[in-house]
């Protein structure tokens, strides 16, 4: 009798894990202080209270090596955590590897991605605060529609600027905003200083992300009532998302495997950085020693082609000044079909573990994204968001130096969403309609260094 393959690995809810892991508590070197852009000076709490509700701030610079998940958020978690990992056998077969491939999966959520799992804590800790409302940025939509679920839970009103390009080609995310009991806003907006003072210059503007955070963090600040949920990014962010990681090692241990390659996409880095630390973590504990590699769109290229300064998260330069990968604050990449990774910045968290080599970076262009992509969906049964096929591409890639090596690698790539929403996507892919936008160097340096000469000067 032939053996028969498992798939999928599922924890039971009782072994959900109960705490997040902070990496900060783990780094080799400490990354570089955020600066507040009026005195140069790190920021310290009360920088932030206009913002974020305590709790969350002092997430954001803890350096406690874990940090228990509350009840009420756990509650929420159950209603689709633990999420699956599979083992990816028929793309296997028809890519002929040795290479064995597992995928986490984060479609099973709310919003159909890996969003909820910050959203939902971070919509708690404000509601706690007595806010009343959170405003918000959203690129492709699935942020905007994770916070308006999550604001749901707890009450709250939610406030979404989406960006323009994404508002025209994906009407569905702002109806599911809408069906949460959100309200949309196409950014640039006529609402804020921000949206009028780049209407007025642009006023065929596209959008982009830092042009959205202008948006919803100017009105935050202005009503006392008002808080401002980011959706990647911050170091709280990531490890609210640390939660998809700590599964995965248990998942993989009952699959009886230890990974040799961590790939995963990378917008600002949080469904990244949720898979990958608690592995790092292993790593450091020398209890396991995975390649870790982040894949961005060659159109969006922050990590193999910005540069690593302080910049603001931002357009309008409202934001404390971070130390990350940037292609400058006021960057707009051309409108590629995965919405989720057109940001100018990537994490700081992210920016120094690559800068201390502890992961590796490439970008890829669109068409051989959507080409994994749909490879994908034939053999696996699901279609992708735009931004996981990155990491497919680069999975893809690897398992096929695989077949020509020999080499039986053991690959865990994060698919942190579905592509129910994006199907315009593959349409427009299928019909021969995707282009694909890629830098050159030189173009991309001027550029950055252009937008980094406008930044206030730090002592
Ligand atoms: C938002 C989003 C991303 C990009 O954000 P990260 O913080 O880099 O994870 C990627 N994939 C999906 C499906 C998203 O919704």
């Amino acid at each position: 009798m032939s053996q028969v393959p498992q798939h999928k690995f599922q924890l039971d809810e009782s072994q959900m894990p109960t705490r997040w892991y902070n990496v900060l508590h783990d780094l080799p070197t400490p990354p570089p202080p955020v600066l507040h852009p009026g005195t140069g000076q790190p920021v310290g709490p009360e920088d932030l209270a206009p913002l974020f509700p305590m709790d969350l701030i002092l997430q954001e610079v803890s350096t406690e090596q874990y940090v228990d998940i509350p009840d009420e958020v756990l509650d929420v978690y159950r209603l689709w955590r633990p999420s699956p990992l599979y083992r990816a056998h028929r793309l296997e077969k028809a890519l002929g590897t040795p290479a064995r491939i597992y995928y986490k999966y984060e479609g099973v959520s709310p919003a159909g991605s890996h969003k909820p799992n910050t959203a939902v804590p971070q919509a708690f800790y404000n509601a706690r605060a007595g806010v009343e409302r959170l405003t918000t940025e959203t690129g492709a939509g699935q942020w905007g529609t994770a916070l308006a679920f999550a604001c749901a839970q707890y009450g709250l009103g939610c406030e979404v600027w989406q960006v323009r390009a994404s508002y025209d080609q994906k009407p569905y995310r702002r109806m599911m905003i809408e069906t949460f009991g959100g309200t949309v806003h196409p950014s640039p907006s006529e609402l804020t200083a921000a949206g009028r003072a780049i209407l007025a210059e642009h006023p065929d503007s596209t959008g982009s992300l830092g042009i959205a955070i202008s948006e919803a963090v100017e009105v935050a600040a202005q009503d006392p009532t008002t808080n401002y949920a980011l959706g990647s990014v911050l170091n709280h962010v990531l490890m609210h998302q640390t939660i998809i990681g700590e599964e995965a090692l248990l998942q993989l241990a009952q699959a009886g495997e230890t990974p040799d390659l961590l790939v995963g996409c990378t917008g600002g880095g949080s469904n990244f950085g949720g898979l990958m630390f608690p592995f790092l973590r292993e790593k450091w504990a020398g209890r396991m020693n995975p390649t870790v590699r982040a894949v961005e769109p060659a159109a969006c290229p922050s990590l193999t082609q910005g540069t690593y300064a302080y910049d603001f998260g931002d357009t309008a330069g409202m934001t404390p000044l971070m130390k990350m990968h940037t292609l400058g604050h006021d960057f707009v990449p051309d409108p590629i079909h995965a919405g989720g990774l057109r940001y100018h910045g990537m994490s700081p968290l992210i920016s120094h573990l690559y800068e201390t080599r502890e992961i590796e970076a490439v970008a890829k262009p669109q068409t051989e994204c959507f080409s994994a992509g749909v490879l994908f969906a034939r053999t696996e049964g699901i279609v992708p968001a735009p931004e996981p096929t990155h990491a497919l591409a680069a999975a893809v890639e690897e398992a096929l130096r695989c077949k020509e090596s020999g080499e039986e690698k053991v690959i865990l790539t994060a698919l942190c969403g579905h592509g129910h929403l994006d199907l315009p996507a593959y349409d427009a892919y299928l019909s021969g309609r995707v282009v694909d936008h890629a830098w050159e160097d030189a173009d991309i340096q001027a550029a950055v260094a252009e937008a980094l000469a406008k930044l206030p000067t730090l002592a």
